[in-house]
Formats: structure tokens, sequence, C-alpha cells
């Protein structure tokens, strides 16, 4: 059995008309995910047991239970969620053996709407990169052409939903993690408002800029996962107090009158005039459907950068300090005592980026220098947060670049880490601003797939799904599917 790729609703329907099973429907995407990732590597593993939960769906169904709003939709999650008793291992070798003992909050919202998970997917090491090629076990490729990056670092579960290895994945973007990988392979990327979505469960890389959310291949699939994954959770304190509306319906309603924000900090120096041209392109489009267009101005977004790689580090540096060689994870031991364990399991448990980035933090935080670097960083972090809190006064949507360039090829900027921060550019601004932003497929140059940005004011994502559905609806980028 061959399946045309899916969406959601697709998948519901083909479920009520009992068009196939929900066994089927998971055994066949397990077999073509099988052949298909042989060259994508979105995969760290597979999960077997996915087709036991599949024939579970297909009980539910012959018992006459409703259909829950995910039931039976093959997904992937990024390998940095935990899901009780399996491996998770954040693409490093310091958890290659590692089994959760708990399930991550949006996880197990995920499964109990029905979601089906067939596998985890691959990812830079602690989500540290913007390639996937600091993977610890493997790179990922793009779905588009091969011999180039699919971003990062939730590169795996973007190249896996690009491909139709699976109708949905969860990722984390603390930098752009979801939204630049969905950019790179012309899908849909969600970064929910920080808070919206618990992080428990979600091996930690900065707890102050961390969410989880979806990419999917449309708008509306993103906010049917968004729906089922958000809202306040005990377990994280950082969560708000009432889970959001629904707005499946609403967000059709037409987005004439909507005012549209052309930020002209996003354009400078490392955009690629290609890039701006299809940003450009897109606020026409905006304009044909009603909505208002006018430049505003974020004036310190060109301290973002190194607001973020300041802040970003001392986080890491202090949530990594838990991986001792002691508690869980690799242990090398060598009866030297205690300080050796640590010092052996780390130097041979992380991988270099790793490493760099625990170095910097720790230096930023060292006493003496603690003030100038992150304080001076938390200062600026407070400026850009007000400075689109002001922004968002006059507009109700910014439009921007995802990243300043299409995929680049693997291995060109991997000894280059400048080079590669530079990827992170135009998506780490709604990190430090805690704001929704998401990555919607808006065009192609040369064959590779521009991802179109879209920020919204916090707690706002209604707007952003409203604006990405309406753009959706104008377009058919998200329709093109990658040379298989
Ligand atoms: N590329 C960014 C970084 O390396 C983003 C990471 C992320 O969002 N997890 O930090």
């Amino acid at each position: 059995m061959t399946l045309e790729p899916h969406t959601i609703a697709d998948i519901r329907t083909g479920l009520e008309r009992k068009t196939w099973s929900c066994r089927e429907l998971v055994n066949s995407y397990l077999d073509s995910a099988k052949i298909k990732d042989k060259s994508l590597a979105s995969f760290l593993r597979f999960r077997p047991a996915a087709l036991d939960e599949a024939a579970d769906v297909d009980a539910r169904i012959g018992r006459g239970e409703l259909l829950r709003p995910l039931e039976g939709v093959p997904v992937a999650v990024k390998d940095n969620m935990l899901l009780a008793g399996e491996t998770a291992t954040a693409a490093s070798k310091i958890l290659a053996n590692y089994n959760a003992v708990y399930t991550a909050t949006a996880v197990q919202k995920f499964r109990d709407a029905g979601a089906i998970i067939i596998g985890q997917t691959n990812l830079d090491e602690f989500a540290m990169g913007a390639s996937t090629e600091n993977s610890a076990y493997q790179p990922t490729r793009n779905p588009w052409d091969v011999g180039r990056v699919p971003g990062g670092s939730s590169g795996g579960s973007a190249a896996a939903v690009a491909s139709d290895q699976v109708v949905a994945a969860l990722g984390s973007d603390t930098g752009g993690s979801i939204r630049q990988p969905a950019g790179f392979c012309n899908v849909v990327g969600m970064k929910p408002t920080y808070g919206r979505v618990s992080r428990y469960g979600l091996i930690a890389l900065a707890s102050s800029l961390d969410q989880i959310g979806p990419l999917t291949r449309t708008v509306a699939d993103a906010q049917k996962v968004y729906q089922v994954i958000a809202g306040p959770d005990a377990c994280d304190p950082t969560t708000a107090p009432a889970a959001p509306d629904d707005v499946s319906e609403t967000m059709r309603q037409s987005i004439k009158d909507m005012r549209i924000g052309w930020p002209k900090e996003f354009f400078g120096a490392g955009v690629d005039p290609n890039v701006r041209a299809v940003v450009e392109a897109a606020a026409k489009v905006y304009e044909e459907l009603g909505a208002t267009l006018s430049e505003v101005s974020l004036p310190h977004t060109p301290q973002a950068l190194a607001t973020y790689y300041v802040i970003l580090p001392a986080e890491a540096s202090s949530n990594l300090a838990r991986f001792d060689g002691i508690r869980y994870g690799l242990s090398v031991r060598q009866n030297q005592g205690l300080d050796m364990i640590y010092r052996q399991t780390r130097a041979k448990g992380f991988g270099p980026e790793v490493k760099r980035r625990i170095m910097i933090g720790t230096f930023s935080l060292s006493s003496g220098y603690s003030d100038a670097y992150y304080g001076q960083a938390t200062r600026v972090r407070s400026l850009i947060r007000e400075e689109f809190d002001q922004v968002f006064d006059q507009v109700d949507i910014l439009l921007a670049p995802t990243s300043p360039t299409t995929a680049f090829p693997l291995g060109e900027k991997v000894d280059d880490p400048l080079t590669m921060y530079l990827a992170d550019l135009l998506t780490v601004p709604a990190n430090l601003a805690n704001i929704p932003a998401m990555s919607i497929p808006a065009g192609f140059i040369d064959g590779l797939p521009v991802g179109l940005q879209l920020m919204a004011r916090q707690w706002d994502e209604a707007r952003l799904f409203q604006a990405g559905y309406a753009y959706q609806q104008a377009t058919d980028w998200h329709t093109k599917l990658p040379p298989t």
C-alpha cells in the first residue's frame, strides 16, 4: 500500500471511512520511513511498539469510541524529549545508554490525543547547532538536496516531515531550532510563547528560552498539534495558568485590516537579497489579502545574536552540570576519585560544540566577569523585549525571513562556529523576547526552500495562526514535495 502525503484531517477521514486500519497506516509509514531514511538519516531509532499502539487505536475505533484529536496520526519526537522506558540521548554520547524514567508532558499529551510515535529524530547534540551535524551519531540530510544540511537543531524532525515519513513531529526551539530547519526543508515550524508548552521532560538547553512546538506541512496541522500540547502543567511552574482558546475555526477568518510590520533591521547585512525578495513577494500577498503593511523598527535587533550567545551558554553550562558520571548517563570510573570521574566522563561524553559552550558559559558567569557578560546580556535582553512590546502596539504581525540564506552544504560551516552562529541571526530575537513565531514555506531559490517568519505579541498565537493560514490559502509553496 502506498499513501499520498497526508494531513491530520486526511487521516481522520481515512480512519472514519475505514479506507485502511490504523495498523495498516502506521505499518505503511514505518516501512516507507525505513527506506527513505537510508538516505536522510532523520531518525535515531524507530519504535516497533508503534504497531501495537496502532492496533490499540483500531480496537478503540472497533468499540465505537470517539476519535481523539490526533487519532492514529504517525508522528515523531525529537530525541531530547523523554518517553518513559525508552532511550533519550539528546544526540549525545553521554546519554547513549540512558533510559527515561518518566515522560515529558508534551509527549504525554501528544500520545493521549492519539498520535502514534514511530520514532525519535536526530538533532544537534543537546540541541546546540543549526545543521544537525553536531549530532554525536549522524548528520541528517536535507530532502531537497542530500548534499545539504536540513538545518538544526530539530533537523531530524524537519526532514522527517518534509519527506512524509511522518505527518507531524515535535521539535524544540531555544534560538530557532524549530523554525530554521522548517524553513530549510519547506515545512511549517512553530515556536509558541515561552510558557505556553510545558518544558517538563525536555532535556534542558537554556531554561529561560526553551520551548517545544510542532513541525507539520500545513498551518492547520500545526495549530492542531499546538492545541494538544499547550496548557498549564504543575510540573513546569513557568507555564501559563490557562490553556489557549481553540482557534481552529476562527483562524480561518479574513485578515482584512490586519496590521503587518516590516521590521527593517531584519533585512540588513548578511541577508541574501534573494531571500529578501521572497519576503517582499509574501508581503504583496498579504496586501492583496487586505492587510496593511508598514515599516517598523526594532533598533536592538543587531545585538540579539551576541546577547543570545552569552545567555545561552551561561544557562547551558549550568544545566549540563548535572551530567557528572554519577547520577545517570555515561560514567568513566578508573578509581581515581570523584573529580576524575567528572572530568573523564565529560571529556569522553560531550562533543566539541558542547564543550565550547560550557567553557564560554562558565567564563561569562565567573566571578569578576558575570556582570560584564551575563549581566549585560540580560539588560540588553530587556531592551529587546521592550522594543517588541512597543512595536506590537503598532502592528499585529511582523514579517521577516526565517534565515539569512537557504540550506548550506554539509561540512561548509561545521568547523567555523561563528559562521554557524550567524544562521541564527533572525530567529533568536523571538526567543529573547519570549514571543511566538512561526516559519512557513514561501518559495524557492535554485530549488531550495525559503522560510517566511511570522512573529506575534506574547500569547497571541491566535493571530499567528490566522496570518499563516491565510497565506497558505493564497499560495501553494507548502504543497511542493522534495524529489524522492
Ligand atoms: N542554532 C541555535 C544554537 O545553536 C539554536 C539552538 C536551538 O534552538 N536549540 O544555539
